[in-house]
């Protein structure tokens, strides 16, 4: 995608901090970052948003969730940390290709969820 931030991250046309690369996906800590370890996972398919994703993507999908605790430990959050992917307009995405947002803290992170 030409006009894609994170694309671009992908193919080293600006820089980022990369913690993690393979073959599918990379991770990368993010430029602004909410708390002491803050950091993306991305796929190398660029996909919109989780509102895109399909039955194909079901293995990729997988597969990020299970490197957020892998990379999550190897980054210091030895105990425990926050998921998020924000999608479209009404979940504040900013950044149009798939990421799951990692946050963590070695204190307790704020709550995010207010119920009346
Ligand atoms: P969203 O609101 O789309 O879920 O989050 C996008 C995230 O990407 C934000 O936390 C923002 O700080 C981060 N971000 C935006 N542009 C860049 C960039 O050029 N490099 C890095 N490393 N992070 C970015
Ligand atoms: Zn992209």
């Amino acid at each position: 995608m030409d006009n894609c931030i994170f694309c671009k991250i992908l193919h080293n046309e600006i820089p980022a901090q990369k913690i993690y690369e393979d073959e599918d996906a990379i991770a990368f800590n993010d430029i602004n970052p909410a708390a002491p370890v803050h950091f993306l996972i991305i796929p190398r398919i660029h996909i919109p948003s989780l509102i895109e994703c399909e039955k194909t993507h079901q293995q990729i999908l997988g597969k990020m969730l299970l490197l957020a605790p892998e990379i999550a430990k190897e980054q210091g959050c030895t105990d425990g940390f926050r998921t998020i992917i924000n999608t479209g307009r009404v979940g504040g995405q900013e950044v149009f290709h798939l990421h799951i947002h990692i946050i963590g803290s070695k204190d307790r992170l704020p709550t995010m969820i207010h119920k009346n």
